[in-house]
């Protein structure tokens, strides 16, 4: 089953948008509910064996489930948290698309040339796509970005940027 093959799976709350779409481009498996109750919540967190990520301090101490309580109301430092206190992604940063949170389908540069800018044609080799909203993906100057920041929290991780 994938709970023993990819046991880091994540829910984030109503709260947490923005950081579920980071942590789904830097290789996580985030499940977002952007308008769930409490309840909602922690019963797809159980059903589903997730992480349940919350600002919220109660939600984030009720009995049986796994919850990680965010701490900053900063993004980035909410990644941060989120990598320092849970591990590395268990999946390589681009693997995932950002809004669906389905996997991405490898594309080559002929394959996604009508539907990124020319200069990123010109300086990136590997893209995704995903196979449900059509969005393509590739290692932006945003994700280099958000790799310099987390710096030391990854140095034993490394954004798959190569070949
Ligand atoms: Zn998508």
């Amino acid at each position: 089953m994938t709970d023993t093959d990819d046991p880091l799976r994540l829910l984030a709350d109503g709260m947490l948008g923005r950081l579920a779409r980071w942590l789904r481009l830097l290789g996580y498996d985030t499940a977002y509910e952007n308008d769930a109750d409490d309840l909602e919540l922690a019963r797809r967190a159980r059903a589903e064996g997730r992480i349940l990520l919350t600002r919220d301090r109660a939600l984030a101490a009720r009995r049986g489930l796994r919850t990680l309580l965010i701490e900053s109301e900063q993004v980035q430092e909410q990644v941060r948290q989120v990598v320092e206190t849970l591990g590395p992604p268990p999946n390589p940063a681009l693997s995932r698309c950002s809004l669906c949170n389905v996997p991405l389908e490898p594309a080559t540069p002929q394959q996604v040339a009508d539907r990124v800018p020319p200069y990123v044609l010109q300086t990136q080799k590997r893209f995704g796509i995903c196979p449900t909203c059509g969005r393509v993906y590739w290692a932006g100057t945003h994700l280099q970005h958000m790799k310099r920041y987390l710096g030391k929290s990854l140095s034993f991780w490394s954004l798959e940027n190569d070949t």
